[in-house]
C-alpha cells in the first residue's frame, strides 16, 4: 500500500528541516531594498545628534510673552550659529537647526512680531518649546531593526539614520525554474492542437523574485528521459532551489522523479493531503533543494506559497509573510480525505471563494487577495461566520 499522504504542516517541516540559512554578504543601503536583514542592527549614535528647532522662528530663553528681543544672528539647517545667545537677544532659526546655546526655547515666526533687527514675543515661552532634543529618534546603542527584517524603505532610511553605509544580509538565493511538458508554448505564441501557453513558468519565476531569489535558469523541458536528465543536471549545478512543474505524475510521459532518482536527488516526501496540489514531490541534493510541483497552473502556485516560499524565506533568515485572519462570507464544504486550499476575496473581513476552484482555473488565482486551508472532514463543512487564518497570495 503507498504510504499515508501528509498533511500540510509536515509536508513544510520536512521542507523548513532541509533549508539552512544560506551565507551572508555586505549589501550597500541603497541596494538592499526587499533584502532579508541577517544582524542585529544598533544605532552608532544619538538621532537627532544635537538639540534642534521644530520650527522657523527664533531661538530664546524661555519666558515670558511680550519681550523686545535683539536679532543677533542666525542658525540655519547645517549652518549653526556661531557664538550663544546671550541676555536680551533672539537669533533666527530655521526648521532642523541646531539650536545655540543659551538658548532653551523656540518661537515660531507666526507668534512674532519681525522687524528684522528687533523682534518682539507675542506668546509665553515654556522651557523646550519646538525644541527637539537629542536622541528622540534613536539613542546610541538602541536597537534598531532585527535579524530576519524584510528590509522596507523605512528600514533603509532608519538604518542610514543608525549610521549605516551596508547592511550584512542574507544572500539572495539562486532558482531555476524548470516547466516540463511536450504541449507548452511560449506566451504570445498562435496554439497549435493540444498546444497550451506556458503559464507556470512564468508565475513560478514571479514568485520566486517576489521572494527575494534571483532566477538564474527558466526554461520549458520536453517530455524527454534525456532532455528532463540534461536539464535538471544543469539546474542543480546552478541554483540553491530547483523548482519543478508537471512531469512528477506516474504517467507514462513523465520523467521528472527517475530523473531525479539517476542525478542524486533524494526524496523527502511525496504526495501531500492537500487540494490543489496533492503530486507534490520534494527532496535535496547536499544543501541544493528540489521541488516538484504539479503542472495544474493553480497546483503549481498553490504549492508554491506553501512549500517554496517558507523555504525562500528560511533561505534568507526570515519567515513568510504572515496571513491575518478572516471569517467566512459564506460555508464552505469540506473535501473528505485532503485539505483543500480554496482561493478567496476578501470584503470587509469577510472571506468569500472566488469563483470556480478547479486547479485549472488560473483566473481563481488571480481574483484572489488570500488562501484559506478548510480542513478536510466527510460530511463536514464550515459555516458562514467561521473565523479561519488567511494565507498570502
Ligand atoms: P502534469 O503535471 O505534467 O501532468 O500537467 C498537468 C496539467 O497542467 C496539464 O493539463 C498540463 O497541460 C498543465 N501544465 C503543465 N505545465 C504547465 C505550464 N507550464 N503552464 C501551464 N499549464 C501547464
Ligand atoms: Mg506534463
Amino acid at each position: 500500500m503507498a504510504a499515508p499522504m501528509l498533511n500540510i504542516a509536515t509536508a513544510r517541516e520536512r521542507v523548513l528541516h532541509s533549508a539552512a540559512p544560506l551565507e551572508t554578504e555586505d549589501v550597500p543601503v541603497g541596494e538592499a531594498l526587499g533584502r532579508v536583514l541577517a544582524e542585529e542592527l544598533r544605532a552608532a549614535h544619538d538621532v537627532p545628534g544635537f538639540a534642534n528647532s521644530a520650527m522657523d522662528g527664533f531661538a530664546v530663553r524661555s519666558g515670558k510673552a511680550d519681550r523686545d528681543l535683539l536679532v543677533v544672528g542666525e542658525s540655519r539647517a547645517g549652518r549653526p550659529a556661531e557664538f550663544p545667545l546671550g541676555y536680551g537677544e533672539a537669533i533666527r532659526i530655521s526648521t532642523g537647526a541646531m539650536l545655540p546655546d543659551g538658548a532653551d526655547a523656540v518661537l515660531q515666526q507666526e507668534l512674532v512680531d519681525d522687524r528684522g533687527e528687533r523682534i518682539t514675543l507675542l506668546d509665553e515661552v515654556a522651557p523646550g518649546r519646538n525644541v527637539r532634543e537629542p536622541g528622540e529618534d534613536l539613542r546610541a546603542g538602541d536597537h534598531v531593526l532585527g535579524a530576519g527584517t524584510r528590509l522596507g524603505p523605512a528600514s533603509l532610511g532608519v538604518a542610514v539614520n543608525a549610521g549605516r553605509a551596508t547592511l550584512r544580509c542574507a544572500r539572495r538565493p539562486r532558482v531555476a525554474v524548470l516547466a516540463t511538458g511536450d504541449e507548452l508554448r511560449p506566451p504570445g505564441t498562435e496554439l497549435g492542437p493540444g498546444q497550451v501557453h506556458d503559464s507556470n513558468r512564468i508565475t513560478l519565476t514571479a514568485l520566486a523574485e517576489r521572494e527575494g531569489a534571483i532566477v538564474v535558469l527558466a526554461r520549458d523541458v520536453p517530455d524527454h528521459t534525456d532532455a528532463t536528465r540534461r536539464a535538471i543536471g544543469e539546474a542543480l549545478e546552478l541554483a540553491d532551489v530547483v523548482v519543478l512543474s508537471g512531469g512528477v505524475s506516474v504517467g507514462p510521459h513523465d520523467h521528472v522523479k527517475p530523473a531525479l532518482a539517476e542525478l542524486g536527488v533524494e526524496e523527502r516526501f511525496w504526495r501531500v493531503a492537500l487540494r490543489p496540489g496533492k503530486p507534490t514531490w520534494f527532496g535535496a541534493r547536499g544543501r541544493t533543494l528540489v521541488f516538484g510541483l504539479p503542472g495544474n497552473p493553480v497546483s503549481a502556485m498553490v504549492t508554491f506559497l506553501l512549500f517554496v516560499r517558507p523555504a525562500l524565506a528560511a533561505l534568507q533568515w526570515a519567515e513568510p509573510p504572515a496571513g491575518g485572519r478572516a471569517i467566512l462570507g459564506e460555508r464552505i464544504l469540506c473535501h473528505p480525505d485532503r485539505d483543500e486550499c480554496v482561493r478567496v476575496r476578501l470584503e470587509d473581513g469577510r472571506a468569500f471563494a472566488t469563483g470556480p476552484q478547479g486547479s485549472h482555473v488560473l483566473r481563481s488565482m488571480a481574483l484572489a487577495d488570500a488562501l484559506v486551508v478548510i480542513p478536510r472532514g466527510e460530511g463536514r463543512a464550515l459555516a458562514a461566520g467561521t473565523e479561519v487564518e488567511l494565507i498570502a497570495v
